[in-house]
C-alpha cells in the first residue's frame, strides 16, 4: 500500500484559484505527506493535464476532475466528478456550453452591480479569468481592486453571496444534469460540501440521480459536521470523500494540508469509476 494521504479538492488558477498548476504542485509536495490530489475546477478539466506533468516530478498523483456548477432554483449546488476523461468530445463540449453561459451570467451580474454605483468593465474583469471561465471570486477580487469594496468577505456581504443581491445563477445545469454530466465523462458523481448550503433533503433524490459520494471533510466543515455528513453517506451508501477546496492565497487562508484522507478513499473512488467503465 503507498503512503501517504490525499487531498481531493484544490482548485487552481484555470477557474477561481489564485494559483497556477505548478504553484499548487510546489505547495503540495511542500507540505510532505500529500500522495494524492484531485483537481476540482468550477465547470473545466484544461488544468488538469498541466498540474499532472508538474506533480510527475515529485510522484505526486493527480486524480482528473471537475466540480460541475448546478443549482437548484437560486441555491448553488456543487457536484464533483472524479476520474473523468478529460479527452471526452461530449465532456469537452458540455464544458464549452458552460463557458459561454458564465460570461453571460458575468454580464448579467455586472449590470446589477452598476445598479449599485460599481462600475465594472466586463473586458477588464475577463482579463482576471482564464477564456471566460469567470466567476465570482474574480469579480469580488475586481471590485476590491478597484476600491470599491474593502474586502472579499465585503464584496460578498454586500453584493455577491448566493442570497446577494447581485447574485445570479449560471443556470448551466440542474444537479441531476450535473450528475449526468460526469457519469457520461465516466467519472464518479460526488456532492460537494454539503454543510455550506442546505441540501440534505435533496441527497434522496440526488442519489436516485446517480450520486456515488459525498464530501464529509470538507475545509469549511466542522467536525460535528464531518461526523454528520460520515453517518448521511452510510445511511445513503455513499462513498465518504473529502478536501480542503483551496484556492490559494487572497481568497482565504491556504487550505492545503487542512484536509487529510487516507489513500484507501483513493482507491474506493478509483475502483467506482473502473467498475462503471467495465459495466
Ligand atoms: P461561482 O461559481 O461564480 O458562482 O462562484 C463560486 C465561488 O465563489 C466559490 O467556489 C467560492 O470560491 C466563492 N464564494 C462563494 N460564496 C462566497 C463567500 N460568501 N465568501 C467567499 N467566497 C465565496
Ligand atoms: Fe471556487
Ligand atoms: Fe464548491
Ligand atoms: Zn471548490
Amino acid at each position: 500500500m503507498a503512503q501517504g494521504f490525499a487531498d481531493l479538492h484544490i482548485h487552481t488558477n484555470y477557474s477561481d484559484g489564485f494559483w497556477s498548476p505548478a504553484q499548487v504542485v510546489e505547495r503540495v509536495a511542500a507540505e510532505g505527506d500529500l500522495a494524492v490530489i484531485a483537481i476540482t475546477d468550477h465547470d473545466i478539466t484544461d488544468g488538469v493535464a498541466e498540474t499532472q506533468a508538474a506533480a510527475a516530478a515529485y510522484g505526486i498523483e493527480v486524480i482528473p476532475a471537475i466540480e460541475v456548477s448546478a443549482s437548484e432554483g437560486r441555491r448553488p449546488i456543487h457536484i464533483l466528478g472524479y476520474f473523468v476523461d478529460i479527452d471526452n468530445a461530449a465532456f469537452l463540449a458540455e464544458q464549452e456550453r458552460v463557458v459561454d453561459m458564465r460570461v453571460e451570467r458575468m454580464r448579467k451580474m455586472v449590470a446589477k452591480l452598476a445598479d449599485f454605483g460599481i462600475v465594472v468593465d466586463m473586458d477588464e474583469l475577463l482579463a482576471y479569468a482564464h477564456r471566460g471561465i469567470v466567476g465570482r471570486l474574480h469579480l469580488a477580487r475586481f471590485i476590491v481592486e478597484r476600491g470599491a469594496v474593502a474586502s472579499l468577505e465585503e464584496a460578498f456581504r454586500l453584493y455577491l453571496s448566493d442570497s446577494g443581491p447581485c447574485y445570479v445563477p449560471i443556470g448551466s445545469h440542474t444537479p441531476k444534469g450535473a450528475i449526468e454530466m460526469v457519469l457520461q465523462a465516466g467519472g464518479v458523481p460526488v456532492l460537494a460540501h454539503p454543510g455550506t448550503s442546505q441540501v440534505d433533503e435533496l441527497i434522496p433524490g440526488l442519489v436516485s440521480s446517480g450520486l456515488r459520494g459525498i464530501e464529509v471533510w470538507h475545509g469549511a466543515h466542522s467536525p460535528e459536521q464531518s461526523r454528520y455528513y460520515a453517518s448521511l453517506a452510510k445511511k445513503h451508501g455513499l462513498l465518504a470523500s473529502g478536501g480542503s477546496d483551496c484556492h490559494g492565497p487572497g481568497k482565504a487562508e491556504v487550505l492545503i494540508g487542512k484536509v487529510k484522507l487516507s489513500l484507501d478513499i483513493v482507491e474506493a473512488l478509483r475502483k467506482a469509476a473502473g467498475a462503471k467503465a467495465a459495466s
